[in-house]
């Protein structure tokens, strides 16, 4: 079992040195220990009850940096805001009296020099700025010449160049310790049981860009609610991640903002001895084994959900083919299909063979799936002509 509290001193000690983010290989790199950390408090802050209950009760807890917002962004206005300046006075006070790293949200310069004047060491960049390079620009310009830690959000959409810019301007501008942040993506289509869907193959890719980046799960952003947390922090970790990042407030049911999601510290307690915390994958192969594989399956399951569109889309297509009466298999379209997809796999080192026998596959069933609606489509006419009148 790891020690949390050697860990937890580990951490203060290296963070006076301002070395605890520092991204591009560096031996003192805290994240290069093969340890999660944890990030987590309130949604806002609320008052200065509140801050101090979470501060007393992660005392005894494998926290790295306690969360909260000060400025909130809410979608509509009219609700709660956050406290602005009266937050930080109380997190500077408590972060010395408990000696506990606090980390906020800074969405514009202002933020940024309130944050620096406030004595805040750490701050992130929220997902509906990360996606504004003019933003993150202007963020980053305030920061240069400090030591601050921050941590960049994924946009709200899934757009991983828009991630990188974000996290290069930031790195542009001398910050040496940065990590990012997997917070799910907003979708039009609201019939996914998250929030947030992630889509891990994105901070994959991430962390496949820049090696030493350490990335960190917001679990609570991602599900929206309670019962998604644990097994969701579980795919993170399997999935190699660093740290997670929870909403944690004193009474959820009366949060001012995300009431839905956040946990009371005892249920978080409950829920981090609850976590299965792998075995760095250089220790054993089987646990090598296992890393790989779960990548693996994560990738399968998207690779799945792309081939369950590209039916949609077939469907879509065989409509105006059968209503025009237009042969469904052309034969022309099917050699573009042979010529472009194996050439693809050619310039990714891909068996020619393999990509054809696949497209036989997809095209062979795409054909099928139109011919049926081609039935179903004669079946529904012949059905209305013998109705009579
Ligand atoms: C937050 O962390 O409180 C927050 C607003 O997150 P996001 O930017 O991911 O929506
Ligand atoms: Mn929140």
């Amino acid at each position: 079992m790891r020690n949390h509290f050697r860990f937890k001193s580990f951490f203060q000690k290296n963070f006076i040195l301002n070395s605890f983010f520092v991204p591009y290989l560096c031996a003192m790199n805290i994240f290069l220990q093969k340890e999660p950390f944890f990030i987590a408090g309130p949604c806002s802050i609320e008052s200065k009850e509140y801050l101090e209950e979470i501060f007393m009760a992660f005392q005894d807890m494998p926290i790295t940096m306690i969360r909260g917002g000060v400025w909130k962004p809410r979608s509509k206005p009219g609700f709660f805001e956050g406290k602005g300046v009266e937050a930080l006075e109380w997190i500077q006070s408590m972060s010395r009296k408990y000696q506990q790293t606090f980390c906020i949200e800074v969405a514009n310069k202002e933020q940024v020099e309130k944050a620096i004047q406030y004595g805040i060491k750490a701050v992130w960049i929220g997902a509906r700025t990360s996606v504004n390079p003019f933003m993150v620009q202007e963020i980053a310009d305030a920061l240069k010449g400090t030591s601050m830690a921050v941590m960049v959000k994924n946009p709200i959409n899934p757009d991983t160049e828009l991630w990188c810019g974000a996290i290069e301007r930031i790195q542009a501008a001398g910050i040496e310790s940065i990590a990012a942040i997997h917070r799910g993506f907003s979708s039009y289509d609201n019939s996914s049981e998250y929030r947030n869907k992630p889509i891990w193959a994105i901070p994959i890719e991430i962390k496949r860009r820049y090696k030493q980046l350490p990335i960190i799960c917001d679990v609570s952003h991602i599900c929206g609610k309670k019962n998604l947390l644990l097994p969701t922090a579980q795919k993170a970790l399997d999935l190699d991640f660093d740290g997670l990042m929870v909403e944690v407030h004193p009474q959820p049911e009366k949060a001012l903002s995300d009431a839905q999601q956040q946990i009371t510290p005892t249920e978080f307690k409950h829920f981090i001895k609850q976590l299965i915390i792998r075995k760095s994958s250089c220790d054993s192969v089987q646990n090598e084994i296992e890393s790989i594989r779960s990548i693996l399956d994560t990738m399968d399951a998207e690779i799945i959900e792309l081939i369950a569109k590209r039916m949609n889309l077939v469907k879509e297509l065989g409509k105006p083919k059968v209503l025009n009466n237009i042969v469904i298999f052309q034969q022309e379209r099917w050699r573009q299909i042979v010529k472009t997809r194996t050439n693809w796999g050619e310039n990714n080192a891909l068996d020619n063979n393999f990509i054809l026998k696949l497209f036989e596959l997809i095209h062979d069933t795409s054909i099928k799936m139109q011919i049926d609606l081609s039935k179903s489509i004669q079946d529904e006419n012949a059905g209305l002509n013998s109705n009579p009148l």
